[in-house]
This record gives C-alpha cells, structure tokens and sequence, in this order.
C-alpha cells in the first residue's frame, strides 16, 4: 500500500513570508491537495538567536491570505503535536543519546576557537570545503570522563560513515555526494538544542512526511538528513529541489535586492489579490501543459505534476505580477472592487474612513471607471489623485494644446454652458459636450482633447462624461477659471 501524501511547509521564524517561502510552501500544498494528501506547517525555531518577533505570525498569516491553509499546524493543533521544533527538544535528547549509546555519534569537546583555527589551516592548505578534522573522533573513554568531570562543555557529532550518498531528487534527477567532503557534523549543540539537519530529519520522520520540497540551497544539506534515517535504519522522505528564483537581470535575488518587493505583507499593503498571487507563485519554476497561464486554485492543484517542475532558474517577473493582478481585478465583482480600493483612499485621506452612502456611491463610480487600467489596489491613489486636487496639474503633453485658440474657445464654450446647465446622469454631461460641439463647431479629438485636459490636466483617461460626472460641475468651474486666469 502506498503511504498517504503529508507534505510539510517548514519555515524558521528568522524573519517574514518571503516570495521564496511562499513558493515553497504553495508548492507543497498543490502536491498535497493533488494527492489528496495533507499539507502542513511546522516551525523551525531551533535558531533561537535569529528569530524574529512576528516572524511566525507572519508566516502563518500571509500564507492563510494567500489560501494555502495547512490541515495540522501550531495555531490549529494536529495528531503529530507539537509542531514547533522548541517544544519537541525532549525527541531530540532521546534520539541523541540513542546514537551515542551506538556509537553513531560521539561526544566532541573542541572549543569554537579551535575549530576556528583548523578551518583556517585547512582553507590556507587549500581544502575547498574545510570540515571537522576528527579529533574527538577517538577520544578513550578515560579522557571524556576526565573532560566532563573538568566541566568542558561538548556537542554531539554524527560519525560520518564512509561511502556516497545517492538520491534521486525529483526536480534533478539522481544526485550524489561524498561522504567524506562533508565530515563529522554536530547533530547537538552545547546547549542541547538540536541542529536543523538533526532536528528536520527526526521530525520529518515522526511526522510520516513522505515528500520534500524546498529551495534549491537545501540540496547539499539533503545527505546529512540521510545520514540521520540510515544512522536509525528508516526511509526517508522523497526530496525535491526547486531552482533559485532570480531578479529580472538574471540574478540570485538577495534579501536587499530593493528591485523586487519581497515579502508577501507588502504585496498585501500594496492591494495585491490573493487569488493572483497564489497563480503567480505556482509559475515559478513549474509550468502547465497548456498555454492557459491564468489558473484557479483548483485549477492549479488539478494540474500539478511535479514532472513539470522547472530544472532552469525562474525568474521573477514583476510586469508579469502586475499583468496578472490586473486580470485578476477585472473580473472584480462591484463589492469586491470597492472593498480593494477603499482602504487605500481613506489612508491616502481623500475619502473619509466614515463614508456616507453618498459618498461610497462616488467611490462605487470612481472604481469602476477605473477598474479596466487597475494594476494593484493602492494605485487607485495615483490613477485619481486629479479627482481630489482643486488645480489641475497639466501634463507635459498637454502644454501645446492648452496653447492653442481652439482651447481658450472651448473653455469658453464649456464654462458658458456649465452656467446654463446642472447636468446629474452621464447623459447630461454628454449633452453638454454637444452643446460645446455645437456653439464651438469643433468635434473628434479636436473637441475631447482640449475639454479632458482642461479638466483633468491629462492627455488621456477613461470616457469623458463619466469623468465629469465624479468630478462635479463646481470642481470642473474652478478648473475652468484656473485656466482662464492664465489665459487672460
Ligand atoms: N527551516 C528551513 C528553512 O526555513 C526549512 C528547511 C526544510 O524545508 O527542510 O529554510
């Protein structure tokens, strides 16, 4: 019988849901939900010195936001409890002992200083990949009782066997290390807190994990948790490396790469829809078999195939992030759009945080009107800082047009006409338009040109009645006397 599928997203909370994470973590999730497995999520908190305040919060938040809810995890419990690696040290020290009652690992008392100073000779003989150079490795029973009892502190080290550790990893194929490029590793450390590869690989035993997917720079890490089965003569796990994500000049995106936002909160600040960003995430570094790349979540997990898994590098593409969320937005239900924009007005402070209905009818318009265009939710700001401006700001390109005589006898025209009239529906306002047409016996680009920058600066924007309509006859009025002041 075939194992039932448990996959696990392992972060450590040293820092926030990065893209990176999420990849992994939403990579996971499409096997498990294809299997009908179970994704979970457990914390890897053993580096206590690094871990960030907030730092789990955010993890299990932002991934929640995103919809790749996990079945067992710290905030929901599960039968594999705990799922936080500081609260399991007590399987560690067992497992610990266990081997060293075997022999399989061996108690080493080298001071940091002195590992310190062998790395060094060893980089200056010009060892690539300097390792523990085995001096506990044959310590007499004598000589560590005489250490304890003088009170030297010891870590545990795994007594690498000798040999080649092989796998066949499912994004690159068979994959082999020699054991004796990497040597005798701690396993434990002074203080009884286990090291990752010890901690990950017991817990990924304990926990029935039966795949492993995660970042290509855990590859080399991959034979020591190999090591750790065969030292206790289980099977591991089926492990998975997925290649770097890279910026858009093709390199290793580092953590202060400022050309890339990269943590998912602030994709969610910005107003970036969670559906969008879960069908972004699944195309890095996986690709489906047809050329349709806007996917559902079910769609996704439907499709899900790890044979399809990129073996190149994926890069991160943010025109395409933002091509994608403006697809996303588009096909916005009315409710959910203005749910999108408004915050982000209230916090620009141009809509109050206590609307009234009229005023959430005008927003209701406003987003409508520009949902077309709408690359993220916090770009409504930009899109209609006009509407909420008394001046207009011309554009640069409408310098030549506000210069010709043509304008000034529009503006003439229009202000006439906003005095005779009090257009309400967009049909009013087209009439007014007409009227202009009519007493001006201008018409095309030569009439909406000069009327949409005299009233809104811009050479371009959404139909013009409807503009007019949310900007207002009092507002257009004082545009209008801008202009003619200048003009005079
Ligand atoms: N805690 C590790 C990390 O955050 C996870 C490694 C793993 O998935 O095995 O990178």
């Amino acid at each position: 019988m075939t194992k039932k599928v448990r996959v696990r997203y392992a972060p450590s909370p040293t820092g926030f849901l990065h893209i990176g994470g999420a990849r992994t973590a939403l990579f996971n999730y499409l096997y498990a939900k294809h299997h009908d497995g179970t994704f979970i999520v457990r914390i890897e908190d053993t580096d206590v010195e690094r871990n960030v305040e907030g730092g789990e919060a955010s993890q299990l938040d932002n991934l929640r936001w995103l919809g790749i809810i996990p079945e067992e995890s710290i905030d929901i419990g599960g039968p594999y409890a705990p799922y936080r690696q500081m609260e399991r040290l007590s399987l560690y020290k067992v497992r610990g002992e266990k081997l060293l009652a075997n022999g399989q690992v061996y108690k080493c008392f080298c001071s940091t200083e002195r590992l310190q100073q062998s790395r060094e000779e060893q980089k200056e003989r010009g060892v690539a990949a300097p390792h523990y150079d085995g001096t506990c490795r044959a310590l007499t029973q004598h000589q560590i009782q005489e250490k304890e009892a003088a009170g030297e502190a010891y870590t545990l080290r795994m007594r690498v066997p000798e040999g080649t550790y092989r796998f066949h990893d499912l994004v690159r194929g068979n994959v082999a290390f020699e054991s004796k490029d990497i040597g005798d590793w701690v396993i434990m450390k002074t203080n009884g807190i286990p090291t990752y590869n010890f901690a990950v690989a017991l817990d990924d035993y304990d926990m029935d994990i039966t795949h492993v997917f995660r970042g290509e720079e855990h590859l080399s890490n991959t034979p020591k948790q190999l090591m750790v089965f065969e030292a206790f003569g289980w099977t591991p796990p089926q492990y998975g490396h997925m290649t770097l994500i890279v910026n858009e000049e093709r390199k290793k995106l580092s953590k202060r790469d400022e050309t890339i936002v990269q943590f998912v909160s602030q994709y969610r600040e910005l107003g970036f829809l969670p559906e969008a960003m879960f069908n972004f995430f699944a195309l890095l570094g996986w690709s489906p078999e047809g050329e349709q790349e806007l996917l559902s979540k079910e769609a996704l997990i439907e499709q899900f195939d790890v044979r399809r898994l990129s073996k190149s590098v994926s890069m991160f593409d943010q025109k395409k992030l933002m091509w994608m969320n403006n697809q996303y937005i588009k096909r916005l239900s009315v409710d959910a759009l203005v749910e999108l924009v408004l915050p982000h007005l209230q916090k620009a402070n141009v809509v109050p945080v206590w609307a009234n209905e009229e005023q959430l009818a005008w927003v209701k318009e406003l987003a409508l009107l520009y949902q077309e265009q709408l690359t993220y939710g916090a770009e409504i700001v930009v899109l209609t800082k006009h509407y909420f401006e008394e001046r207009v700001n011309y554009e640069e390109e409408a310098q030549a047009w506000l210069e010709a005589s043509e304008t000034t006898a529009i503006a003439a025209a229009l202000t006439t006409a906003l005095q005779q009239a009090t257009p309400n529906s967009s049909a009013d306002w087209e009439q007014l338009i007409k009227t202009v047409q009519q007493r001006t016996g201008l018409k095309g680009k030569a009439l909406f040109m000069p009327i949409r920058i005299l009233l809104t600066g811009q050479t371009h924007g959404p139909e013009l009645p409807l503009v007019m309509k949310l900007l207002g006859k009092e507002l257009l009025v004082k545009r209008l006397a801008q202009f003619s002041k200048v003009n005079i």
